[in-house]
Order: structure tokens, then C-alpha cells, then sequence
């Protein structure tokens, strides 16, 4: 079995004065294997790591994100170091609790290959307890930890990036409600990453604390209308995929699964890698140049639209 240790400075804002490690044992086993750089071997190492965290990045509702690297002696007896990894630490039962339902989120929802490349790697929930140190009065206390790889920074506002990041953004949610049969509850900047490569542009969805079972999006030849999409209430009925097509104003170049995209469009996991994460992809399906072309128009339209009490008018369609 494999055995984390991490600083205990860590667990206290890097307080250089909190001496010593704690050693966390595997409760979800992870999807990847740490051992090497590009992690491309799914499965679970039995091997110990060291954790050095190197930054502190922002305290969420239940837990706190560090940055920071895994090193681990190879079979040769060298040592080696891993790429760029977030960690996700939590305090106490109840937060530990929903780093857990978190980590079952990855493990058993996002594993599908047709899902996994839109989130994170998941490389396990670690969890253990914090002991009283030599002259400390902080009590033992549950500490649980989400190893995930660093996936780049997040979006600073859906109205920030590019049209065709957007269009990744809804496929990317597609097929998590699809395929990974979870709605995410928790959608905004913040919990969208962007990273680019060259030309490439891959985007992660992060952030699962506030997912649940969505067993089955309902999809078909539902339009989405500009008019009535965004006055009357969700057309499409599935609140959060209506809730990505407004929010990041992609509404008017889109017939929900219909007549632009279909289900091959938010298609396989090798379609993803090939092309679903560079600009070009929705050129392929000409979503693109659709939503290109009617973007001024679209911008136009919202002008428009802010004058008006959109309760007003959703009452009267009523
Ligand atoms: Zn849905």
C-alpha cells in the first residue's frame, strides 16, 4: 500500500515553525499512476511519496488548495520528482466527508473514457489524522487530501475567452452530464481551467464538492431558441446545460443536439485528444463560423434584452 507524507507546515498556511510530516494511507485509490511525468498509466502505485507543497493558491468552502510536487524512489533506487500536482486538504469528519464524495465523483463518474480528459487526473483521496505534536495543544484531527494534476489556470470571465473556448466549455459539460451522468452544481470561472499549448487550448472543468447524479440528460430535438431560450424560462430541460449555453452566450448558434451539433460532436475520448480541445474543432461541426457570424448580432440582441424586466416577461409568456 502506498503512503503519502506531506509537511505538516503545509496544514498551517506553511507556517515555518510546524515541524515534521504527516503520513496519509490511500482511501479511494486514484485512476493514474504518479510515476512518471506524463502519467499516461492508469492504475494505482504501491509506492511511498514524499509531498512537497510549494504554494498555497486559495481556502474553498471545505478545504484548502495547495500546489506542490510528488517525489518517490525508483525501482533503481533513484530518486524522482513529478510534475506540477494540486492538492486539495481538508480538516475534520465533515469536511473530510465531502473531499470524499468529491473523490467518488472522479473515481467512479469521471473515469469513462469518453469523460476523463475533461477534468483533471485523479491520482486518489488520502486520508489520516494529524497527531498532537511535542508543546502544541491542537488536538488529533481527520485530515483528507485529493492529489489531481495541475491543469493550468482558471478562466477570469466566461465574456474573457474566445468563442471557440466557450464552445469546448458546453461540449466539455455535455459530456459530463452524458457520459459521466453527474450535474456539476458549481459551474463559473473559477471552476473552469484553461491551458494553452501552441495553438491548443484545453479546458478542465474542476471543482466536484457539489456534483450529483444527473442519471439522464434529457436531450433530442429540443431547440434552443434566442427568444425564447433566454426569456421564457429553460427551454432545453436540463437547467445546467441551459445555464452554460446562456451564461456563455453561445445560445444563438445552437440547436441543442440538434440540427449543428449532435451526439458525435461531444464524441469519443480519442476524438477529444485529436481535436475536441483545439480551436479547430468547431470548425469541424461549423458551430464556429456560426456562432461567429452571429455574434454581433447576439450582442446586439443582450443590449436589447437588458432593458426589459426579465420577469416581467417571463410572467407574461406564462
Ligand atoms: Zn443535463
Amino acid at each position: 500500500m502506498s503512503v503519502l507524507s506531506l509537511p505538516r507546515s503545509a496544514l498551517y498556511f506553511f507556517d515555518a515553525r510546524v515541524q515534521g510530516h504527516i503520513e496519509l494511507t490511500p482511501a479511494i485509490p486514484g485512476l493514474w499512476k504518479l510515476s512518471s511525468e506524463s502519467w499516461t498509466e492508469q492504475g494505482t502505485d504501491q509506492i511511498a511519496y514524499s509531498m512537497t507543497a510549494l504554494e498555497f493558491l486559495h481556502s474553498g468552502k471545505h478545504a484548502r488548495v495547495l500546489k506542490g510536487k510528488a517525489s518517490y524512489q525508483s525501482p533503481t533506487g533513484d530518486w524522482k520528482e513529478t510534475g506540477l500536482l494540486i492538492c486539495k486538504v481538508a480538516f475534520g469528519v465533515t469536511a473530510v466527508e465531502k473531499l470524499r464524495h468529491e473523490a467518488n465523483i472522479y473515481s467512479k463518474h469521471l473515469s469513462a473514457s469518453e469523460v476523463c480528459g475533461d477534468v483533471p487526473k485523479f491520482f486518489g483521496l488520502y486520508t489520516g489524522q494529524t497527531r498532537r505534536a511535542e508543546g502544541e495543544t491542537v488536538l488529533g484531527m481527520e485530515v483528507g487530501l485529493i492529489v489531481l494534476e495541475h491543469c493550468g489556470e482558471a478562466i477570469p470571465a466566461y465574456d474573457k475567452v474566445h468563442v471557440d473556448t466557450r464552445l469546448s466549455i458546453f461540449y466539455a459539460i455535455a459530456r459530463l452530464h452524458v457520459y459521466g451522468h453527474i450535474c456539476h452544481n458549481d459551474l463559473r470561472p473559477p471552476n473552469i481551467l484553461m491551458q494553452s499549448a501552441g495553438d491548443k487550448t484545453k479546458v478542465k472543468i474542476i471543482d466536484f464538492g457539489s456534483a450529483t447524479k444527473h442519471a439522464h440528460c434529457p436531450r433530442g430535438d429540443v431547440e434552443l431558441d434566442l427568444f425564447t431560450g433566454m426569456s421564457a424560462g429553460p427551454v432545453v430541460p436540463c437547467d445546467e446545460l441551459q445555464l452554460v449555453c446562456e451564461e456563455t452566450a453561445i445560445v444563438p448558434s445552437f440547436k441543442y443536439f440538434g440540427e449543428v451539433f449532435s451526439t458525435d460532436d461531444i464524441g469519443s475520448a480519442q476524438a477529444l485528444a485529436d481535436s475536441a480541445l483545439t480551436p479547430k474543432y468547431a470548425l469541424s461541426s461549423d458551430a464556429l463560423m456560426t456562432a461567429e457570424s452571429v455574434w454581433g448580432d447576439f450582442m446586439e440582441w443582450i443590449k436589447e434584452w437588458e432593458k426589459h424586466d426579465p420577469n416581467l416577461l417571463r410572467l407574461k409568456s406564462d
